[in-house]
């Protein structure tokens, strides 16, 4: 068997859902999704002569390839991963249809039936939509007025994560009981028994957001969120709350030990992800679990972490961190040191059931991330299941050759962005 093609797609939701396809001379192809980046698109394409011609079974060689490939120009890690890791899921994808077995077949076999997924919510009227730079942006299928960006009449255009994000006076404003009705829909419609919120959101009591500081007030109002969140949904749902990388190290202690008392499953991001020592001191210096993971690449990104205890939880995205075989390596270095893995995705749903095929094989599995609530479309995406992708808060892990899915090609052209091929047309 040969790679004859490699093409992509990109569709608009509310992050660039990146594809790629890989053709073959037998009529199979597979498919993969990467998390967003500038430029990715042209990255896969860059990548594409390292693949025709190969053998495309032989997927840890070709990943190999491609890693070396790119090595010059700095392969320790960073966006041409993300296109990897695309390239190398949509390979799985060839390799189960050839075999005739499911992905998780060659991660080790199944755990599982089903996946544990945890509902990323947003207390808020907003639409979170960014570009692949992190801005805000409005879908074209978003009908302007409903779900309008926080903070569009602020004409600040600053990342809407990180340090430094827009002014907190004229974004929206969130209140304990917009969480506690949001964690209450999400439970007893939905039937999630896990969630997330993100923690860092506008509030009458910020000083300053780049500073990285904490107001006593600004921690007070976060604990008050999450206290309204356990006392909505009671004790036997997990809860988990994002501050994407915005504190110093004391004060996401203050933060961290104010919430002790509500038994998170984990609090994420609460320091900038690159001084593993600084986020050391704040998982050392607390009873609530510390997560970090998505900004991290490769086996070699998540070894520091795990050799000094930096971390309770790993969370790698499958999207971007190296492909899924290596996801289920990093996962077995992280079981040698006692730590689960809960994937982070804001993928489609090729994504996210491409990542629950890790997440079957592994065995120190939590919970895998779904950020899709906001994207009516999301379960029209693929084809090839009875129901929705998503069950009850579970995802029934496919059994089909491969991916067990494909992308509903229809629907995706229907979202396709402006300006990008879709599989070459
Ligand atoms: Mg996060």
């Amino acid at each position: 068997m040969k790679i004859t093609d490699i093409r992509t797609a990109v569709v608009e939701a509310n992050y660039d859902w990146t594809f790629t396809r890989v053709y073959t001379d037998e009529e199979i192809t597979g498919i993969g999704e990467s998390f967003l980046a500038p430029g990715l698109v042209s990255i896969i394409n860059e990548l594409k002569p390292l693949l025709i011609g190969e053998d495309p079974r032989n997927v840890d060689k070709l990943w190999s390839k491609m890693r070396w490939a790119a090595s010059g120009a700095g392969s320790m890690g960073g966006i041409v991963y993300n296109a990897i890791s695309g390239i190398e899921a949509a390979l799985w994808d060839v390799v189960g249809k050839h075999y005739g077995a499911p992905i998780h077949d060659f991660l080790g076999g199944k755990y599982r039936d089903r996946v544990r997924v945890y509902a990323d919510c947003h207390a808020g009227e907003a639409l979170e939509a960014l570009t692949p730079i992190l801005l805000e942006r409005q879908p074209k299928w978003v009908e302007v007025g409903a779900g309008e960006p926080a903070g569009d009449d602020a004409g600040i255009n600053y990342p809407a994560h990180g340090r430094a994000h827009g002014d907190p006076s004229t974004e929206e404003v969130f209140t304990p009981e917009m969480y506690a009705d949001r964690a209450r829909e999400v439970v007893s419609e939905m039937g999630f028994t896990a969630l997330k919120f993100d923690l860092d959101v506008p509030n009458p009591y910020t000083q300053d957001t780049h500073s990285g500081t904490l107001t006593y007030a600004e921690v007070k109002f976060m604990a008050s969120l999450v206290q309204a969140v356990r006392e909505a949904v009671g004790d036997t749902i997990d809860l988990a709350f994002d501050c994407h990388w915005r504190y110093n190290v004391s004060d996401a202690l203050r933060l961290a030990y104010e919430l002790e008392p509500y038994g998170l499953m984990w609090l994420e991001d609460p320091v900038p992800p690159e001084n593993i020592g600084a986020m050391r001191r704040v998982t050392q210096g607390t009873k609530t679990p510390i997560a970090s993971g998505e900004n991290y690449y490769l086996r070699f990104g998540f070894r520091e972490i795990l050799e000094t205890g930096a971390l309770d939880i790993i969370a790698p995205d499958l999207q971007k961190v190296g492909g899924l075989l290596e996801a289920r390596k990093i996962a077995d270095m992280a079981d040698t040191h006692y730590v689960a893995v809960a994937p982070h995705c804001i993928a489609s749903p090729i994504g996210t059931i491409a990542s629950a095929h890790v997440a079957t094989a592994i065995p120190n599995y939590v919970a895998l991330e779904w950020h899709g609530m906001s994207v009516p479309f999301w379960n029209d995406m693929v084809t090839g299941l009875d129901g929705p992708v998503i069950e009850d808060g579970y995802i029934k892990v496919p059994q089909g050759p491969g991916l067990g899915v494909d992308l509903n090609e229809e629907v995706a052209r229907q979202y396709a962005k402006e300006g990008e091929p879709f599989f070459g047309e």
